[in-house]
């Protein structure tokens, strides 16, 4: 019998009709959770009283990034014009920068419900994915995951760690369907208590289960450690600019 990862309600009480894309297809994402019902699915699709949708907001800064990549190989013309609802890209002489709309730039309440939901649309592309890839997420050491990315509850941190060289390793074709990663790069860590995963060449570490202060000392300075050479920090994401989305470090 089938069970909904995210309200974990089975068959017999929701339905399991639409095909729940576990990258936004507005992302390129091609792969699928069948363990999604109709209900959760349409909740990260749907606008929320925010006026936009959870997916919404996770498009709006990867497909920033999508561009900027094609960029580094592809000219101009064929890769078109950076299109979002929410920032302006500004180009000078092949430098990239972004910049909240004149609209949000003042709006500090804002941003910081549009870097929530983004945080929330990380842990929903993750909690999807690694169900799809290792099936596992029903135990209910993920309800705090259930809590914040479906429910909107509490609020977890998201770690975001700064390259040192503006080199990004990536497969061909994966701007345009990206994938999630979780072993991808031996900087990668993960323990117990902590999962990191590299989603077009950006890094993001965040806790899978709950975990105190001891825990989280062992892995950030494990992490950092296998990160030398290819990083120059963390910064835990508080607001948009936390998250080099046009990939600046390119710039160089
Ligand atoms: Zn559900």
């Amino acid at each position: 019998m089938k069970k909904c990862l995210w309200c974990l309600n089975s068959e017999s009480e929701v339905t399991f009709d639409k095909k729940a894309h576990t990258i936004p297809k507005s992302l390129g994402g091609e792969n699928f959770n069948p363990n999604v019902c109709d209900k959760c699915n349409e909740y990260f699709g749907n606008k929320q009283e925010e006026k936009y949708s959870i997916e919404e907001a996770l498009k709006e800064a990867f497909n920033i990034t999508r561009k900027r990549i094609l960029l580094s190989t592809k000219p101009k013309k064929q890769v078109g014009k950076f299109k979002s609802r929410f920032f302006d890209i500004k180009e000078k002489k092949g430098k990239y920068k972004v910049e909240f709309k004149t609209s949000f730039r003042f709006n500090s309440e804002f941003q910081k419900t549009l870097c929530r939901s983004f945080k929330r649309g990380l842990y929903k592309l993750y909690f999807e994915e690694l169900n799809r890839q290792k099936q596992t997420g029903f135990e209910s050491e993920f309800d705090l995951i259930r809590k914040f990315a479906r429910y909107n509850e509490n609020d977890l941190p998201v770690f975001y760690f700064q390259r040192k060289i503006g080199i990004i390793m990536l497969l061909e074709n994966e701007a345009e369907t990206p994938t999630l990663f979780f072993e991808r790069m031996k900087y990668l860590y993960s323990d117990e208590y902590f999962e990191e995963i590299e989603f077009l060449g950006h890094v993001f570490g965040f806790p899978k289960k709950r975990f105190n202060l001891v825990n989280f000392d062992k892995y950030y300075k494990k992490s950092l450690e296998v990160k030398k050479g290819f990083f120059v920090g963390i910064t835990k994401i508080e607001k948009f600019t936390n998250i080099d989305i046009t990939f600046s470090i390119m710039n160089n």
